[in-house]
């Protein structure tokens, strides 16, 4: 029997609530950022978008997206080439995937140019900027769907970049759905490093002060918290815990993996060797230790909504 689940992955608290003071990234010491990895890829050859229409909507179609807008054709072309080459890169990266073969059922990507738009059209709040929705069952990704807010370019692309690597992630988990953290942390380390430095320092004061999850709560978390600090939390905590695993693992991103799919047999055992107790603290020494001497400069903008 088929089974389908389809994910709604909302990006309500990561671009909502993440709105730092600027400059902030400068005041964390250099030598204890975390490098991201270099990524090597194959050059994605751009072919001219095809242009049609349908229901109302322009459409751009690229080798793996299909691009449903109104009338943002300097947008979407732009969209496209960062679609095309981040779906490369991303997938060499988490998925040990060589070449640029092709999806076999196109990503659709809807760029809606208000907020009342998205809202009226996906039924999520004017004030979240995008989500990504994907139906996966019997090892197979059936469906894959960007709505994206396109009234501003900048975020639009942060954003499109932060989703693709959700639905690209299901094709490696299209039996069994990845758990939410990884989905989250992977997601977070596909964005500029200096927002991954805010979070970093905010979440670092807020473990100093005795919040935070245990690594066994956020590792067994189904759903994403309602309540708008533990989603900030949830975020940054999975963001963190990424970060560390990168750093910790020889073979980097499959080990990674192995570590995300480990978590999925159970937590009572070790996961790559290592009880989630030892994990857990080895994780927070890193944590604090790596946002020594920034404290000050680190703190959230008085007037996220
Ligand atoms: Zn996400």
């Amino acid at each position: 029997m088929f089974v389908s689940c389809r994910r709604y992955i909302p990006l309500i608290f990561v671009f909502v609530a993440w709105s730092i003071a600027t400059g902030l990234g400068q005041t964390v010491r250099a030598a204890d950022e975390v490098p991201a990895p270099p990524v090597k890829h194959e050059p994605v050859k751009h072919e001219p978008l095809r242009h049609s229409q349908s229901n109302g909507w322009h459409v751009a179609e690229s080798r793996n997206f299909r691009f449903h807008h109104h009338s943002q054709t300097t947008l979407v072309a732009r969209l496209a080439v960062l679609c095309e080459d981040s779906r490369t890169a991303i997938r060499q990266r988490w998925l040990s995937t060589s070449g640029t073969a092709n999806w076999s059922i196109k990503c659709d990507v809807y760029l809606y140019p208000t907020p009342a738009e998205y809202q009226q059209k996906t039924r999520f709040p004017a004030d979240s900027w995008g989500f990504a929705d994907l139906e996966i069952g019997n090892g197979k990704v059936w469906m894959r769907k960007l709505d994206l807010r396109s009234d501003n370019e900048a975020r639009v692309i942060n954003v499109a970049v932060h989703e693709l690597t959700h639905v690209i992630l299901a094709d490696r988990f299209a039996h069994r759905q990845i758990p939410r953290w990884a989905d989250e942390g992977i997601a977070l380390n596909s964005e500029p490093a200096t927002r991954q430095k805010d979070m970093r320092g905010w979440l670092a004061a807020e473990i100093k002060q005795g919040r935070g999850f245990t690594l066994h709560q956020l590792l067994s978390m189904q759903h994403y918290p309602q309540n708008k600090h533990l989603g900030d939390l949830f975020y940054a905590q999975s963001g963190s815990l990424v970060e560390f695993l990168l750093s910790q693992n020889s073979d980097s991103e499959e080990g990674v993996m192995r570590f995300v799919e480990s978590s999925q047999r159970g937590l009572d055992k070790p996961l790559s060797g290592i009880t989630l107790a030892k994990l857990e603290s080895e994780w927070k020494a890193w944590l604090l230790n790596s946002q020594s001497g920034s404290e000050g400069g680190v703190q959230l903008a008085a007037d996220r909504p």
